[in-house]
């Protein structure tokens, strides 16, 4: 039985494990975190191409058993005037639009099919070193464990070491806005059923959306030039005084929702990758974030990552010699996660315009006509088009 060893146990990698082991891989998980903690991360969008690679691993019904379904997002400006209804998903087809989940449900989502598909996933490990050998990779790791296998797979994320194999010379690139968040509970607030709210807040951009049990998720993108320092990381604290300040002229229920917060709050530096000139070396290969990290602007890092894990196994499937299947991954896949990424930036672009008055100004007024007929525009419908790849097509080669 050919060994892939997989890096990473965040989106891509139970994914992508869970796919090969079908194929008829031992396809053993590595991470570097101890324990599946349901508190890690926020919020994020699993948008209807992500979906669909959910459906080919069963759990799609499960994870949206504790989703907030968001077809459309309603842009506020920072004095609460309402600019524009857009769809967040295909145009015209809200049943097909996203779904907003907690990031600890879908991993544990992901993991409880991982196992169930038999897939190990080992935690407390992380990647400290690969080596070349004859026969395919040697992987060292921190706590001094060898594993040896015919690949390697980084699904490590956005500072992969995966990648440093693949690419040594590549460096994520600092969008200069931080991402903070959290939930809260706002007495009297009504739930949005179907929609996630955005306002274009005058110093810093702030998202949220009311569950029908009144949970309030949101967070806040401010714009801050560096990012922020990773040895000494400011307090919850201290991330949400600083929020409560920026946000203090916008309008309710913004301060109110900051006031409500309950918990932690999380905050961190957002950083893409626009190109990684090779995805692939030898016996390794990288996905997702990896290779291809975009700002959660665009609401699809989970979702292009399960695009990634339904391709690469599909490409393995397809080819006996692995180069072969890496390369037929990575031609399949390139363009539209670059183009994805340089959507989600554009989107980036619009947030920080809030910082500057005139800019504001201008946006306020030119935004409701820009987007006046945006729930029929099908512009954007490409994001959402892609379709995972069959498996047991038969080989090519
Ligand atoms: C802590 C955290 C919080 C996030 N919060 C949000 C959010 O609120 N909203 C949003 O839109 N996106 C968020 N993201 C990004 C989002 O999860 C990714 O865009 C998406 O899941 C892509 O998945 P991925 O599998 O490529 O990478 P990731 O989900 O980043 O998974 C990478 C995994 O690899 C592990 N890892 C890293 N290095 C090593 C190593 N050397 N050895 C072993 N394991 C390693 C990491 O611990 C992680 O579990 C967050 C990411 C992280 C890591």
């Amino acid at each position: 039985m050919p060994k892939a060893i997989i890096i990473g146990a965040g989106t891509a990698g139970p994914a992508v494990a869970q796919l090969l082991t079908r194929q008829g891989w031992e396809a053993p998980v590595f991470e570097s975190r101890t324990a599946l903690d349901p508190a890690d991360g926020l919020f994020l969008n699993v948008a209807v191409n992500g979906r669909r690679v959910l459906d080919l691993l069963g759990i799609t019904g499960r994870l949206l058993s504790d989703a907030h379904r968001a077809g459309e997002m309603e842009m506020y400006s920072g004095k609460g005037r309402l600019l524009a209804t857009v769809p967040n998903g295909p145009a015209g087809r809200p049943e097909d639009g996203g779904a907003v989940v907690r990031r600890g449900w879908l991993q544990q989502v992901l993991w409880e099919s991982a196992a169930d598909a038999g897939v190990r996933i080992s935690t407390g490990r992380r990647l400290t070193g690969l080596e070349e050998t004859v026969d395919g990779v040697r992987a060292f790791f921190d706590d001094g464990h060898v594993e040896d296998g015919e690949i390697v797979i980084g699904a490590d994320g956005v500072g992969s070491r995966v990648r440093r194999f693949i690419a040594p010379e590549v460096r994520a690139e600092y969008t200069g806005l931080v991402g903070a968040g959290g939930f809260a509970r706002v007495a009297g607030l009504a739930p949005t059923p179907g929609i996630q709210r955005f306002v274009f807040g005058r110093r810093s951009f702030f998202g949220y959306l009311v569950r029908d049990d009144g949970t309030v998720y949101w967070f806040a993108n401010a714009t801050v030039p560096e990012p922020p320092s990773r040895e000494h990381p400011a307090s919850a604290v201290e991330v949400l005084a600083q929020l409560r300040v920026l946000h203090s002229d916008d309008p309710e229920p913004v301060p109110s929702i900051l006031r409500g917060t309950q918990g932690s709050v999380g905050a961190y530096p957002i950083f893409r990758l626009p190109t990684v000139p090779r995805w692939w070396r030898g016996p390794a290969v990288a996905l997702g974030d990896a290779v291809h990290a975009t700002s959660p602007s665009a609401g699809q890092g989970a979702s292009l990552a399960l695009e990634d894990a339904a391709a690469l196994a599909a490409s393995l499937d397809r080819h006996a010699d692995h180069e072969a299947g890496f390369a037929a991954f990575e031609a399949s896949r390139r363009e539209r996660a670059e183009r994805v990424v340089a959507y989600a930036a554009a989107i980036d672009r619009q947030k920080k315009a809030g910082g500057s008055r005139i800019a504001g100004v201008l946006r306020d007024l030119l935004l409701p006509l820009f987007l006046r007929n945006a729930t029929k525009d099908t512009r954007y419908d490409w994001v959402f088009e892609a379709e995972p790849a069959p498996v047991g097509a038969g080989r090519d080669e």
